[in-house]
């Protein structure tokens, strides 16, 4: 039976990235090698890493002044290396989940941390608005998804301070404006490539901003100078996300994902508006996640739960269970996710709920 991925990450890729990886891991464009036997200083690594830099920039209208990197170690890595890099004094943080306060975690190892605001208290159910970012942040940083808890910043905002995004539940679902902000980072494995390999966006200037020595490794200039080449790079997450990267180009760009994104989302939150048994957690319409459909069993039907999940399971709906801080149910439909398998999700509650 076909599956309905909704995992949360790693995550769904698109058919055209997983058989066009296949392919060049069994024997690469004809050479009689595997893309995972090569040199990554051969020239077929190099014009792939090339060109996936490229049309990453191209993809995301990053502007002249930025470096585009391709490291390891993950989102998480980045939760230590961006204030290791940047952070002087201070720096402010804006608290909306987990991956949020992981990141605070971290930045209090190098410095004063301000947590602007936090949604905490409400379990992570919305964006919080009403802060003010100090003035003397060395930066400012947000998660713009929340994947696990299903909000989202869904618009570039203005910050008086260079700002930090953490976008790895949300990059490419949207056109964005880069020039907002002076980092951005995340892991690949859920709008991008399989797991192995981290994106980093990083305005120039915000290199050599601290008098701390940082070991080689772990400093951004390092790899700016490089190329991402330092070391070994991750070559076959590296590869599967130029397919990706091509295959947003062929869909019409991120305009035409953005669009089908926010259908999917719509279809899918008029449906858990619409049906009885289920209720969004996040009730601030302009805070609802397009990546990431967390919600829940109407309180009269808690105990419908785990019959829930079953029913989904057997007609095909994968990955559909919500994280443990959640509970109930998170459909991630990321860029890869066709509107078909939404529209199976839904005609799947629509089902169950004539059974109850
Ligand atoms: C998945 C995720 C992370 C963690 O990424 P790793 O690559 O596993 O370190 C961090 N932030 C957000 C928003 C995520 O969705």
């Amino acid at each position: 039976m076909k599956k309905h991925n909704f995992a949360a990450g790693p995550s769904i890729l698109s058919p055209y990235t997983v058989e066009n990886t296949a392919k060049g891991i069994l024997d690469l464009d004809q050479s009689g090698l595997s893309v995972m036997e090569i040199s990554h200083r051969s020239k077929e690594f190099i014009a792939i890493m090339d060109e996936a830099r490229k049309l990453f920039a191209e993809l995301l209208e990053i502007p002249e002044g930025y470096h585009v990197l391709f490291l390891q170690g993950g989102a998480s890595l980045q939760f230590c290396m961006v204030p290791y890099n940047l952070l002087s004094k201070k720096a402010a943080y804006l608290d909306t989940g987990s991956w949020a306060s992981k990141a605070i975690k971290e930045g209090k190892f190098f410095g004063q941390v301000d947590v602007v605001a936090s949604s905490k208290d409400a379990g992570y159910s919305y964006i919080p608005k009403d802060y003010t970012i100090p003035g003397d942040a060395d930066y400012f940083h947000i998660t713009t998804n929340n994947t696990i808890f299903g909000t989202e910043i869904r618009e570039d905002m203005d910050a008086p301070v260079p700002l930090v995004a953490d976008m790895s539940s949300d990059i490419f679902s949207r056109p964005m404006d880069v020039s907002k902000y002076a980092l951005i980072y995340g892991g690949a494995q859920k709008n991008l490539a399989p797991a192995g390999l981290t994106f980093v966006i990083i305005k120039d200037d915000m290199v050599g901003r601290v008098d701390r020595a940082i070991p080689t490794m772990l400093n951004y200039k390092t790899h700016i100078e490089n190329e991402s080449m330092f070391n070994t790079p991750p070559v076959v997450a590296v590869y599967a996300a130029l397919f990706t990267l091509r295959w947003y180009k062929q869909q019409g760009g991120l305009k035409a994902m953005h669009r089908l994104n926010m259908e999917k989302a719509a279809i899918l939150y008029d449906e858990i508006e619409r049906n009885r048994l289920f209720v969004s957690n996040v009730k601030n319409e302009e805070d609802r996640s397009i990546m990431n459909v967390t919600f829940v069993m109407n309180e009269e039907y808690k105990d419908k739960e785990a019959d829930f999940l079953s029913f989904a399971t057997g007609r095909g709906m994968s990955g559909i269970k919500g994280h443990r801080s959640v509970g109930g149910f998170r459909a991630s439909i990321y860029n890869a996710m066709p509107r078909s398998s939404v529209e199976a999700l839904i005609d799947t509650m629509k089902e169950f709920e004539k059974q109850v």
